[in-house]
């Protein structure tokens, strides 16, 4: 897949049209501070790295709850986060995500993160996730695209 530069409002709002169905029951609240932000890259793999995160927060949550997508901008990088108040994880599991086939649902690949770490670390965005018993939090940093392009 060629690099070229894309929007990232752009492939979130058209990842969110994915999951349609679980509207009625999880609450998505989009804060985008920073609308025209861009990332070089890989278009379809970050596309499929950030669609196998919010698959992975709707699948958290197992009733109703809410998503938080969040992106703004720092002097030399695009800062996105995706919250989810589904029921974290807990501390001995964290050091094992992205480690392929790790999974602790019945039917799941453990394929999501491993395919999500490597995405970031080709583009050069650093990912980190916290999750203190109350949901999840998963913040990537990607590097800024010089404007002029
Ligand atoms: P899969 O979704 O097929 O299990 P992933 O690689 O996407 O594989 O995720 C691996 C594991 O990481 C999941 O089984 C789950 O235990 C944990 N996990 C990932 N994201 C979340 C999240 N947002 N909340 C709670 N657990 C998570
Ligand atoms: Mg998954």
């Amino acid at each position: 897949e060629p690099k070229r530069q894309f929007s990232l409002c752009a492939i979130i709002e058209n990842i969110l049209s994915l999951f349609h169905k679980e509207m009625y029951r999880v609450k998505v609240h989009k804060r985008f501070h920073h609308t025209k932000a861009m990332v070089y890259g890989k278009q379809n793999q970050v596309k499929r790295a950030i669609f196998n995160l919010l698959k992975n927060a709707f699948e958290a949550i197992e009733d109703e709850g809410n998503i938080v997508i969040e992106h703004r901008r720092s002097s030399d990088s695009v800062i996105l986060t995706i919250s989810d108040s589904g029921p974290g994880i807990p501390q001995d599991k964290l050091s094992l995500l992205g480690t392929p086939f790790f999974t602790t649902k019945d039917t799941g690949t453990g394929l999501g993160l491993s395919q999500v770490y490597s995405t970031f670390y080709e583009h050069g965005a650093d990912i980190t996730v916290k999750s203190n018993g109350e949901g999840t939090v998963f913040t990537i940093i990607f590097p800024t695209v010089s404007s002029g392009i």
